[in-house]
């Protein structure tokens, strides 16, 4: 017998239909003898449809009741997924996030799990219930209700996973696992069967949206083991977990990030504390700045070169406008049109050449790098997003990642996809 959490993502309850597919899964789970809670996210795009309403009517929604608001979308997805599983004889009971014992810290929207009281959840299991948990939300000290960010379901069922000792931590969305880089830009991307925390870390950092970072960092510092897997099929997916093995792969993925600007201060005065003036400002207005760049000085000026996040950029527009002033800086420059690109391997930290290999294969294909950066087991680059595709492609071949299969992009919905997989098996 095996405890399990399973988290379903948006699209994998999106309709009546797929809630049904859930329900037979976890009560299956449960005919094998296994102990399942699963967490549920909004249904289809509820979350989004939700965010719209607040400011359709609130230009500038107060947190305390966005929060409020979204916390209702998963509400709804526990409950019918509950009613689902009761239709087929199993008994099934939904939690909210306080009702789960989902301690948050008191920063809404963006709030952080701080303690899982997990023994109602544990009651429930023992009375033979299968245990379904809204995703994304949690309670504050004081009950008001939080919301974990953006795809914070993947980290409240991992920290589920931690707290009641599951074996594993599941998470069902539409695709098959974690790629070597993401399909519909690399078409011979292929499913990895295993990949350590630290490369799943890098990867979710450098743009791969397949599981929220948090969730891959609380599993990490917990020991969980992450299975990522398709809601529309059976195969298994990629496991996420402690790497065991002494030869780890060079390259096991390689990631693209649109989401970032680049941004230019031309003609700084080369004098102490510049740097420190100007992004201590930046991280006051809480905005985190990736790779940085400063040039050589010549005649006493310099240019600093830094990238944000797009979604930042009407924040520190006006603060830059300020630094400028302050600095004496001639002004400065924003290219929207860049993206980064990441390759990624813990097997780098034992085979030096990485970097020049990455460097070598960008120049026979005639593309810019305009910054660079790296870390222990990945290497970026920041190129101009025109030659983005191109250049993940190119990567991808020449470390060996190919695989024989060319993924499609089919019109075929998850149901036909799934009687397709099935009528193969
Ligand atoms: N429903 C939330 C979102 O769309 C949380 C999640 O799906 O993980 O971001
Ligand atoms: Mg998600």
């Amino acid at each position: 017998m095996s405890l399990i959490v399973a988290k379903f993502g948006g699209t994998s309850v999106a309709n009546p239909q797929r809630i049904k597919d859930v329900a037979t899964r976890l009560t299956n789970y449960q005919k094998d003898g296994h102990q399942v809670v699963a967490v549920v996210s909004a249904m289809g795009s509820s979350t989004d449809d939700l965010m719209k309403l607040a400011y359709s009517v609130n230009e500038k929604p107060p947190a305390r009741e966005l929060d409020m608001l979204l916390a209702t979308g998963e509400q709804v997805s526990m409950s019918v997924l509950a009613m689902a599983i009761e239709a087929l004889g199993v008994d099934a009971v939904s939690m909210t996030g306080t009702q789960a014992g989902i301690v948050t810290t008191t920063v809404f929207n963006r709030a952080k799990i701080a303690e899982i009281k997990a023994s109602r959840i544990k009651r429930e299991l023992k009375n033979g219930s299968i245990v379904i948990v809204a995703g994304f939300q949690g309670m504050t000290e004081e009950g008001d209700i939080t919301t974990l960010g953006r795809g914070g379901s993947d980290t409240t069922a991992v920290a589920i996973a931690a707290a009641i000792g599951a074996d594993v931590c599941e998470i069902y969305s539409d695709v098959d696992g974690v790629a070597t880089a993401d399909p519909r830009i690399v078409p011979h991307a292929k499913k990895l069967d295993a990949i350590s925390f630290d490369e799943m870390l890098e990867l979710a950092a450098s743009g791969s949206g397949i599981l929220q970072m948090r969730a891959v960092e609380v599993a990490r510092n917990y020991g969980v083991t992450i299975h990522c897997r398709s809601a529309f099929t059976t195969t298994p997916g990629t496991f996420v977990k402690e790497a065991k093995s002494m030869e780890s792969a060079i390259v096991s993925g390689i990631a693209c990030d649109n989401s970032e600007v680049k941004v230019t201060i031309r003609g700084v005065p080369d004098q102490v504390g510049i740097a420190a003036n100007v992004f201590t400002a930046i991280a006051e207005a809480q905005i985190s700045v990736d790779m940085i760049v400063q040039n050589i000085s010549e005649h006493g000026m310099t240019d600093i070169s830094f990238t944000c996040p797009e979604n930042d950029l009407a924040k520190l527009r006006p603060l830059l406008d300020e630094q400028i002033g302050k600095l004496g800086a001639r002004e400065y420059l924003v290219d929207v049109t860049v993206a980064k690109v990441s390759v990624v391997g813990a097997g780098m930290k034992s085979n030096p050449g990485i970097a020049a290999k990455m460097f070598q294969v960008l120049a026979d294909n005639n593309i810019n790098i305009e910054m660079i950066s790296t870390s222990a087991i990945r290497v970026s680059v920041v190129i101009d997003s025109p030659d983005a595709k191109e250049a993940m492609q190119k990567l991808h071949t020449a470390f060996g990642l190919d695989s024989d299969q060319v993924f499609e992009e089919t019109q075929l919905t998850p149901e036909e996809l799934a009687a397709k997989a099935a009528k193969g098996r």
